[in-house]
């Protein structure tokens, strides 16, 4: 007979790696949402059609605290306003309260609206190693009327690397010859150390001649284009979630720690700048994603 106050050694283990699961998921979701990978809105989403996920046993207040700069005391004056008692979990709360959290949510975490105006210079940005490179090749393999900038940057070439594919490789007077030219549409400088920069006149050549741009530029840049010509559309992509990006830097072994380190905190800066896109893109599959971007252009 099965005793529920005592269950047999199996059961025990069973439903004790499953606990650890849970947790594992809920810690991973709560990072996912302090590093903006996962909006906020979707994760009340998720915890409402499953109460059961890690969405939805997620305690109220730990989904507040991982919000960006909410401490604990602004957590208690919010629970105080929506009138949420600090036991609940997420999945389940009542329908008001999820009503005015999700309303709150959306005053303090707008959420991009895309925009309905199409451009054909479409700009792809988004953090370290998230896979921009990597789409925006698929994009042109996929659709070689789309014309891929080629950037000017002053970082030596990596092995494999090839002048006038990848980059033009320049030293730092021949950069600045460029900017004192005004031959580049933008320029910056990543991560703390080499400098990169748009050359304008094919761009201009190629929309003259009606084609579609990509660019694949860093955050600093995406928002100099923005300047520079208002009418671009910006597009951000974004990891599956923060361990998936992690797992990829590491994985991809181009890195050592300290540059690893330095480029993870300028993704968490970066991540948190979606909201002045105009189109979030998951990059969980490749091919996926680089259609979704490429159907953005006129
Ligand atoms: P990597 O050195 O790995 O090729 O590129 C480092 C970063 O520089 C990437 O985030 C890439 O998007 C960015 N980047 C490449 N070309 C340009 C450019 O022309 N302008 C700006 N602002 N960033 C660029």
């Amino acid at each position: 007979m099965v005793d529920a106050q005592h269950p047999p050694e199996v059961d025990r283990v069973a439903a004790s790696q499953k606990a650890v699961a849970a947790r594992r998921a809920r810690a991973a979701l709560k990072r996912d949402i302090s590093t903006r990978v996962v909006p906020p809105q979707d994760v009340l989403r998720r915890a409402s059609d499953d109460a059961g996920s890690a969405a939805g046993t997620l305690r109220i207040t730990e989904f507040l605290t991982a919000l960006p700069a909410i401490g604990e005391g602004k957590r208690d004056r919010i629970l105080a306003q929506l009138d949420i008692s600090p036991v609940k979990r997420l999945g389940g709360l009542g329908v008001r309260q999820r009503r005015a959290l999700a309303l709150w949510l959306d005053e303090r975490f707008p959420q991009v609206h895309p925009r309905d105006g199409r451009s054909r210079l479409l700009v792809l940005a988004g953090p370290t190693a998230v896979g921009k490179g990597t789409v925006a090749a698929r994009i042109q393999q996929d659709h070689p009327q789309i014309l891929l900038s080629v950037s000017a940057t002053t970082r030596p070439p990596r092995p494999g690397e090839v002048e006038g594919v990848h980059y033009y490789f320049v030293d730092d007077a021949a950069f600045d010859r460029m900017i004192a030219a005004g031959e580049l549409l933008e320029h910056a400088t990543v991560h703390n150390r080499f400098r990169y920069g748009t050359p304008r006149a094919p761009i201009e050549r190629a929309l003259a001649d009606g084609r579609t741009v990509l660019l694949e530029i860093d955050l600093q840049g995406a928002r100099q284009v923005r300047a520079a010509e208002p009418s671009a559309t910006l597009v951000f992509l974004l990891p599956p979630s923060w361990d998936e990006l992690v797992g990829r830097l590491i994985g991809r072994g181009t890195e050592d720690a300290q540059e690893r380190a330095r480029r993870l905190r300028t993704a968490k800066v970066e991540l948190a700048a979606q909201g002045e896109f105009d189109h979030l893109v998951v990059n969980d599959d490749v091919a996926r994603a680089a259609a979704e971007v490429a159907a953005l252009a006129r």
